[in-house]
């Protein structure tokens, strides 16, 4: 933390970035750590390539986030919510080679990329880091930035249900709503103004689900087909794959995502797909992400491929065939 605290001290020109396609811990992170930057008198450009979803969108300093930089100029990067570097896009080789890259984060399967990090696994967000690395700067939380972790927290916990809920959860909550955070709006604007092809697609998801013989895992898929039908983007994907988890005996949820065909390759029914995990606790889907080239949480992880999407579904139930058997019996 002193290490990080006194390059932030010493910075000048700081691009602050997190993760493409943000969820609310990366766009939470990513504006917490920019309006701190920006209190201390830092020139801070804050980016993320993908547009930032219409449920973050009330978060205080959204306006200012850039989806195109010239990266030349900065002396330092602070890189949020990253379990790798790639995972910030486009920007990846230029931010690798910028003097100070300052890696905040919480991902089991951080590559401890960057010049000094800050890695908590047991954070239950990079909001909660955020939040003690700005105290730690002794930067007032004023309300646009208690807004903000709040979300970070809120969110990537799914309201304080999923196992990564911690104390810090509630101490940092408790502390937010001190300094201004009202939260049923912020309950509202991410939960509460869904688009009506949203709810549309949620119907499509759920009638998309399959479940193994064993009923160990299951399977929901959205496709730019379903996108289509229903007006909507793959950010209204967001939090569907919750469903296939809730389900009875199901050990592991798996959604798999479509991505646009200008993202990948569409010859012979090949595409490029996102493929997200999610486990009751007894399967470390990190490590099945991470076969894949990707990463994430034991119980919360992602990947992206290239695949036809029985192969994928093959390749996917045969890694994780050993659900067949309860762990412990
Ligand atoms: P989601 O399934 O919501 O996209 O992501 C679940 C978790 O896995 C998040 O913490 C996310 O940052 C991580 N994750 C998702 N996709 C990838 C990926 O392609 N690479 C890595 N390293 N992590 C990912
Ligand atoms: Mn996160």
């Amino acid at each position: 933390m002193d290490e990080i605290i006194c390059c932030l001290n010493n910075a000048s020109d700081i691009l602050v970035t997190s993760h493409t396609a943000p969820d609310g811990d990366a766009v939470g992170s990513l504006l917490a750590m920019g309006l701190a930057l920006a209190a201390m008198g830092k020139r801070v450009v804050l980016y993320n390539e993908s547009p930032i979803p219409a449920v973050y969108r009330f978060l205080p300093g959204s306006e200012r986030i850039v989806h195109e930089v010239d990266p030349s100029r900065f002396d330092t990067a602070v890189v949020l919510d990253c379990s790798d570097l790639a995972r910030v896009g486009r920007i990846r080789d230029a931010v690798e080679k910028m003097p100070i890259v300052v890696n905040i984060d919480h991902h089991i399967t951080n590559a401890e990329f960057g010049t000094c990090q800050l890695v908590e696994t047991d954070a239950c967000a990079t909001t909660e880091i955020v939040y003690r690395l700005i105290t730690a700067m002794k930067v007032p939380i004023d309300q646009d930035i208690a807004t903000c972790i709040y979300t970070g927290i809120l969110t990537d916990t799914g309201s304080f249900r999923f196992s990564n809920t911690n104390q810090a959860a509630f101490d940092i909550s408790h502390r937010m709503i001190a300094s201004g955070v009202n939260p049923f709006h912020v309950a509202q604007h991410v939960y509460g103004t869904y688009s009506l092809g949203r709810i549309k697609l949620l119907n499509l998801a759920l009638d998309s689900i399959e479940i193994s013989p064993n009923r160990k895992i299951s399977l929901m898929s959205v496709t730019q087909n379903m996108l289509r039908e229903t007006g909507t983007q793959l950010e209204d994907a967001d939090g569907l794959i919750n469903y296939a988890k809730r389900i009875q005996d199901v050990r592991v949820a798996v959604m798999i995502q479509e991505m646009p065909p200008e993202n990948g390759v569409s010859q012979n029914h090949r595409r490029h797909y996102h493929v997200s995990l999610r486990s009751d606790g007894t399967i470390d889907v990190a490590a099945i992400a991470t076969r894949f080239g990707g990463g994430g949480h034991a119980n919360a992880a992602g990947f992206s491929v290239v695949s036809t999407l029985p192969e994928l579904k093959a390749n996917l139930l045969q890694l994780m065939s050993g659900v067949e058997t309860p762990v412990g019996s």
